[in-house]
């Protein structure tokens, strides 16, 4: 039978879970819920969900401007297996309660902190840690980028240390209140946090991380460098070893892929839906490997990195598929990703 799926929160990641949520074969998306009336509201309905009202919300506000709910999130909680809380950082944990005390299973998002669920989670990294867990943290969207890249790596050869500098987007296309507009912002915190969150998944790994803001939100973008004990030969074994991996897309030099935008360009072209990226980007030339140590760009596009993710993490809690690879073929499937190849 179908796991019944709730989504709690429906922004920027929610709408793109709950539209995942409804290709995939053994899943039901039961309801979405909003705070506030609003033109995603409304492009909620026109998708043939049910809307609850969540949060500090008032059905009234909805009924004012002619969209119909089905009730409170309380209401939505009752008849589902899991909620995905996709509320902003940090509101998260608050919301914890309010599934512990429906008796719900619960996803929830990278903004919140690793104590909020039992376990973080990756499905190239850690798929079988979530196995039926009650509370699993999806985590943010670069350590998603360095977690799956890790588990590539650190799976075929032996890493040393990993250091990566990550060149952050300053907002979401359709925020307008966050920056800078002009400017680079280094994150004043050394090592940032990312390298301590991958650790959340990957306990061993040795990784430090530093940060800076720049003003766009076409995708974060990673400068890795990697010490390997053994390591790739060539540049080409370790684009092979990628290409070959799902959730990888390594763009050849003939394909005019110069920096973000061609990667948006790409996204829209190829029409996934709102163009959305779900792959970790390379650049067969952005690849080099010197002696033991490999050095590479990534780019990952904050909006839907995590859409699968959050896919297979349901997957795992439920005992769904036997192992990353079955849920992740499933996933990537339904979305219409092409895979490996
Ligand atoms: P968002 O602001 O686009 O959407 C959040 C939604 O939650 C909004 O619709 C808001 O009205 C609603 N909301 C407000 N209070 C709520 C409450 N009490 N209960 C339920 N919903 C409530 O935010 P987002 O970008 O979708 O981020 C959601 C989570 O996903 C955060 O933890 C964030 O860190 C994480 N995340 C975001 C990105 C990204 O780049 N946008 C990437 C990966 C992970």
């Amino acid at each position: 039978m179908a796991v019944r799926v709730a989504v709690n929160g429906f922004g920027t990641i929610g709408k793109r879970v709950a539209a995942a949520v409804v290709k995939q074969p053994d899943m039901t998306l039961v309801g979405v819920a909003k705070t506030r009336p609003s033109f995603e509201a409304r492009e909620a309905l026109q998708s043939g969900y049910r809307l609850y009202v969540t949060g500090a919300g008032d059905p009234a506000e909805f009924e004012k401007v002619g969209l119909r709910t089905a009730g409170r999130i309380e209401e939505l909680l009752q008849d589902v297996d899991v909620v995905v809380d996709a509320a902003p950082d940090r509101v998260g944990q608050e919301n914890a309660r309010l599934y512990q005390k429906a008796g719900v299973r619960a996803v929830f998002q990278g903004g919140e902190k690793s104590e909020v669920a039992e376990v973080s989670f990756n499905a190239l990294a850690n798929y079988a840690a979530a196995k039926d867990h009650r509370t699993v943290r999806v985590v943010s969207c670069n350590t998603t980028g360095l977690a799956r890249a890790a588990a590539i790596l650190t799976t075929r050869w032996e890493v040393d240390h990993w250091e990566a500098t990550i060149v952050r987007r300053a907002a979401d296309p359709a925020e307008t209140k966050r920056g800078p507009l002009n400017g680079i912002i280094p994150t004043l915190q050394i090592p940032s946090h990312h390298g301590h969150d991958v650790n959340t998944i990957l306990p061993n790994l040795h990784i430090t991380t530093t940060a800076v803001v720049v003003p766009t939100t076409l995708m974060h973008v990673h400068v890795n460098n990697v010490r390997f004990r053994t390591g790739p030969k060539s540049a080409a074994e370790l684009v092979e070893a990628l290409r070959r991996t799902p959730r990888f897309h390594v763009f050849s030099r003939w394909e005019g892929i110069q920096g973000t935008p061609q990667v948006m360009e790409f996204a829209r072209d190829r029409g996934l839906g709102r163009s959305d990226m779900m792959e970790n980007v390379l650049w067969e030339e952005g690849v080099r490997v010197d002696g033991r140590t490999a050095t590479f760009f990534q780019a990952i596009h904050q909006e839907s990195v995590v859409i699968p993710e959050v896919i297979d993490a349901i997957r795992a809690m439920f005992d769904l598929a036997p192992d990353a690879a079955r849920s992740i073929a499933i996933t990537d499937r339904a979305l219409g990703l092409s895979g490996p190849g």
